[in-house]
């Protein structure tokens, strides 16, 4: 979202009420967490995904902290993450004393590897979270038979998957619990906010009194739980139900925008994320890999001397420094973290816009492709970054 590109990687589109209820707000004079958005954006967000319960929170990360508090995930636990994902899943685990054990994804749809999962499974494994990546579902037949078979409980971070449906289920109904993030870059958002659903009465009950300082139910300011002040306020969710009102519009905006890059890219030696049989990807980036890291850098530097944005895929939190300590290969999710792009992918992103964007890609592609030398992803500058 910087200013400096022409054509941004993800802008949000404010295209609906946003202005008018946040009006609302400010005129009626609830501006903070208590409100009728609040209320109503909860019982919209929760029916859209078919849940029971959604309770907000002030953002993506609280929201997966406050979930796994609510399983009572703590010291001595161990928590499979994977480690090709945003950073925000793993840091959860460790503001709850627990530790994250990283696990390798698929190279088709890069989602967590169920095989690998089972492998990293111990005495002390007490859950698992799935990443919804860049909007394509995670494995849940697998995943959910793992936990079920182990015992574990299962959390889905669905921050870049709203709108994904595996198996004709809304993502986020799978698991235990599950959370949602609504930063600017998110397929719906509020600036900044988050969302926990479940299904469960008593972990929605929990999360509730966690999000809102341990307050007990039954006496004013008296507080039985160490709790948190994980908040969202009304003007956050007057943006919310606006942009859950333009939902369906963004979601179809989406795929259309995936369909011409596929179809305008064809030939070239990029590679798309695999949208497998049983899923409805969401889209939320449309991501390509390159042949090499080296090819990566050339055309994204190439995109941005056009004027063009892109991001880099995740680092793997495993090569990260602070939770590098312990040495570990995962192949797959260093080699998609070393090759991956994501390309210009917001809603309001037009057809003249991504052809020209795939032109620039075209150009770039048939610079470098005839060139793949002996670069090995792990010598690559990008590695040191
Ligand atoms: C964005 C994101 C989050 C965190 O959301 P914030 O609202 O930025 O705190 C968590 N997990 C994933 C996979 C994300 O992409």
């Amino acid at each position: 979202m910087s200013n400096h590109y022409r054509i941004p990687v993800y802008q949000p589109w404010l295209c609906g009420n946003e202005e008018q209820y946040v009006l609302d707000c400010i005129r009626s004079n609830w501006i903070s967490s208590k409100g009728s958005y609040i209320t109503k954006f909860e019982e919209q967000f929760a029916a859209t995904i078919a849940t029971r319960h959604a309770i907000s929170v002030c953002n993506g990360t609280v929201a997966l902290h406050v979930a796994l508090a609510a399983l009572g995930i703590g010291p001595g636990d161990e928590v499979i993450v994977p480690t090709f994902t945003y950073i925000a899943p793993v840091n959860a685990v460790v503001y709850c004393g627990a530790t994250p054990v990283f696990v390798d994804s698929d190279l088709q749809t890069w989602q967590i590897d169920p095989d690998d999962v089972y492998r990293r499974i111990g005495p002390r494994t007490k859950a698992i979270i799935a990443v919804h990546l860049y909007g394509h579902p995670a494995p849940m037949d697998a995943l959910t038979a793992l936990a079920r078979e182990h015992g574990l409980f299962l959390i889905e971070d669905c921050a870049e998957a709203f709108g994904a449906r595996y198996q004709h289920r809304h993502v986020g109904t799978f698991g235990d619990i599950a959370t949602f993030s609504f930063y600017g870059n998110k397929t719906i958002t509020t600036g900044e906010g988050g969302m926990v659903v479940t299904s469960d009465d008593m972990l929605a009950e929990r999360v509730r009194r966690l999000k809102g300082q341990g307050l007990a139910p039954y006496r004013e300011y008296w507080h039985d739980i160490i709790g948190y002040n994980y908040r969202m306020t009304n003007i956050a969710a007057a943006i919310g139900l606006a942009q859950l009102e333009n939902a369906s519009l963004f979601l179809e905006r989406k795929r259309a925008i995936a369909n011409r890059y596929r179809q305008l890219l064809e030939g070239t030696p990029l590679v798309f994320q695999l949208e497998a049989p049983e899923v409805v990807h969401s889209w939320w980036m449309v991501s390509v890999l390159t042949s090499t890291a080296h090819d990566r850098d050339l055309l994204r530097s190439h995109l941005r001397t056009a004027g063009i944005e892109t991001r880099p895929t995740f680092y793997p939190v495993h090569t990260m420094p602070m939770y590098s300590h312990r040495y570990e290969r995962h192949r797959n999710a260093e080699s998609l973290g070393l090759r991956g792009i994501n390309l210009p992918s917001y809603p309001a992103l037009t057809h003249e816009q991504i052809d020209e964007i795939c032109y620039h890609i075209r150009t770039a592609t048939e610079r470098f492709s005839t060139n793949h030398d002996s670069i090995t992803v792990f010598q690559s500058s990008s590695v040191i970054q």
